[in-house]
Order: C-alpha cells, then structure tokens, then sequence
C-alpha cells in the first residue's frame, strides 16, 4: 500500500494518516514532521527549513525530494508507506515519479482532502500538536481528554508557530499556486480519489479505508 494524501493545510492529512498507517502497519512519512523534529534537534537542516516554514514558504524542492528518496530506501518502506505533506509542487511530484519508477513500485492512490478554506483556517488556528508524539487534535473539533495533555502519550500540547492566521493565509495561498496543480496531475493518470474532508473524523476515515480497501 503506497499512498499519498494531498490536500490544503488543514484538510486533515495527518489526522488521517495517524490512523491509516496503524490499519495498514506502514510507516507514516510526513515531510512537515521531518522538518519539525529537525529543528527540535537544532541540526542544520531544521535551521534552513525553519526560515521557510516561518514564513509559510515552502522548503526549496532539492532539499526535500532528497530527504524523500533517501527516506524510500529504509527497509520499513518495503510493505508500503503513506506521503503526508509531500509532493506539494510539481517538480516534487515528478521526481517521485522517477524514483519509484526505478524502484518498480508503483503508487497504490493519491487521496485528495478536499476542505473549504473557511474552514481550514478555523481548523488550523485551534490545532494542537503533542510536543511528545506529534499527535494532532483541536481545541473544538478533537480536544484531547485533558486540556493541553496528549491522550497517547502524556505530553504537553502546543501551539504550531505557523499556526497564526497571517501565516496560515500565506500557506493558503502557496497551496493554491503550488498544490493545486497536483490534483490534475494525479488526475490525468487515473490514481486519483477525492474524498469529503468536512464530514467528522471517523466518516472520512471510513470513506478513505472503503477506497484503498478496493485497490489492494
Ligand atoms: P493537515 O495535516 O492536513 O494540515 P491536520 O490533520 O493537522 O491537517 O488537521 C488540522 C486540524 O483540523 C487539527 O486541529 C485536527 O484536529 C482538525 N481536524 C482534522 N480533521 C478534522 C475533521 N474531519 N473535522 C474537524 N476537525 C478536523
Ligand atoms: P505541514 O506540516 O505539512 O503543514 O508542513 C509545514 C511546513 O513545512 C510547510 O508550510 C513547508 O514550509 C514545509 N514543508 C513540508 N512539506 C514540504 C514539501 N513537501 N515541500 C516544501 N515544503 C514543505
């Protein structure tokens, strides 16, 4: 099971994912989660991406396609694994393209998350990230049992920098320059399903699970 889930900020990628790489047992890739934990580490990396993702810009394609590729070489990748956050331009999409063809593994779908931008922002500015585990929840829509406290591992919640309606507004609208294009992309080559991000957590899980369930 090789996936991908495309969707603006917000739509709810990594609540999905959360729970789809536990169904499916493959590991959960997500580029933004790359770049967070490389920045909690202080490495050079996390520096150059920090001045990007503050900014609500998106990290140069050679910098992440590379972290990518080297990534598809772990051996837990040999079952399957679900793209969170990336491509996200189409460049990036190309080069995936490439390598997985090298490697004779072909994508199983690309899942677009389709949200209203509305409601993305009033889902991006009430999230809240486990400093701990990286679980996603919402101070309204997903709050966890105790207020600031992950259900999962017992870490304190926080507030993404990136988080801010201003910034929020900019990755909007480098979703829409960049991103969008992805959907025809994917389109064009039959792999693509779009489902309805605005229904509850649990339906559009449901909705995505009947979907792969039929391309295994
Ligand atoms: P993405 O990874 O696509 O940026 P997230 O999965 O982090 O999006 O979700 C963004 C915010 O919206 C989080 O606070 C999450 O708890 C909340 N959320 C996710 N899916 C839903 C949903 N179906 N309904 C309401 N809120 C949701
Ligand atoms: P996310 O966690 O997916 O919302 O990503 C947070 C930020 O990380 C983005 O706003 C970008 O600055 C950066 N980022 C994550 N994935 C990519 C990607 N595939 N290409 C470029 N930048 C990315």
């Amino acid at each position: 099971m090789r996936i991908i889930l495309l969707g603006p900020p917000g739509a709810g990628k990594g609540t999905q994912g959360e729970r789809l790489v536990i169904k499916y047992n493959i590991p959960h890739i997500s580029t933004g989660d790359i770049f967070r934990a490389a920045i909690k580490e202080g490495t050079e990396l996390g520096l150059r991406a920090k001045e990007y993702m503050d900014q609500g810009k998106l990290v140069p394609d050679e910098v992440v396609v590379g972290i990518v590729q080297d990534r598809l070489t772990h051996p837990d990748t040999k079952n399957g694994y679900l793209l969170d956050g990336f491509p996200r331009t189409l460049a990036q999409a190309e080069a995936l393209d490439a390598s997985l063809q090298a490697m004779d593994t072909p994508l199983t779908g690309v899942v677009n998350v389709d949200v209203v931008e509305d409601e993305l922002i009033d889902r991006l500015t009430g999230r809240r990230v486990c400093r701990g585990c990286a679980t996603t929840y919402h101070v309204k829509f997903n709050p966890p049992t105790v207020r600031s406290v992950c259900d999962k591992c017992g870490g304190e919640l926080y507030q993404r920098t990136d988080d801010t309606v201003e910034t929020v507004k900019q990755r909007l609208e480098v979703y829409r320059q960049q991103t969008a294009p992805l959907i025809a992309y994917y389109g064009a080559k039959d792999i693509l399903y779009t489902v309805d991000g605005s229904r509850e957590i649990e339906e559009v899980f449901a909705e995505i699970t009947s979907i792969l369930d039929r391309q295994h």
